[in-house]
């Protein structure tokens, strides 16, 4: 008896920890929306004169920020969320890792779809990682991109 009572509650303590992780995913899904690396991306636009559209719905992959003027779509990625390679903002959890990785590489995949069918589309695509918008790297990163725009237009 006490051993079955005792192997049902590891049981529950192990089904709410999986809730909680799930919830605590599905939340950063929704709060992805407006994270701060992509309002300093569309505030940088911003002030520099480009007009744009967020979240497009009808595009493969919803790109966070679309530039019709530029046939440009933005995606700014957290390095965790889309599993940026080689980035040390990228570290799978020690705990229940292979629900994590799962999760991981199933985001990988469709932004590999999203990126192709966008392509396919005649749009171009370009990815900010978050890591590149750190207080060190952002200016560069938002330089990188607004010349790589201009040229496009010239
Ligand atoms: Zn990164």
């Amino acid at each position: 008896m006490l051993l079955l009572l005792s192997q049902n509650s590891g049981m529950c303590a192990k089904m709410d920890s999986l809730t909680k992780a799930k919830r605590s995913w599905n939340m950063s899904r929704i709060r992805y929306k407006d994270t701060k690396p992509e309002m300093i991306v569309r505030s940088a636009l911003h002030k520099l004169g480009f007009r744009f559209r967020l979240h497009v719905k009808n595009l493969p992959g919803h790109p966070d920020i679309v530039l019709p003027k530029y046939r440009t779509a933005i995606f700014v990625h957290g390095c965790f969320w889309h599993g940026h390679s080689n980035c040390k903002d990228f570290t799978p959890p020690k705990t229940r890792t292979e629900w994590w990785i799962n999760k991981i590489n199933g985001n990988i995949a469709k932004d590999k779809l999203s990126i192709e069918q966008l392509k396919a589309l005649g749009w171009r695509i370009k990815t900010i990682w978050e890591c590149e918008l750190g207080t060190i790297k952002k200016e560069k990163t938002i330089k990188t991109l607004v010349d790589e725009l201009n040229n496009q237009y010239e």
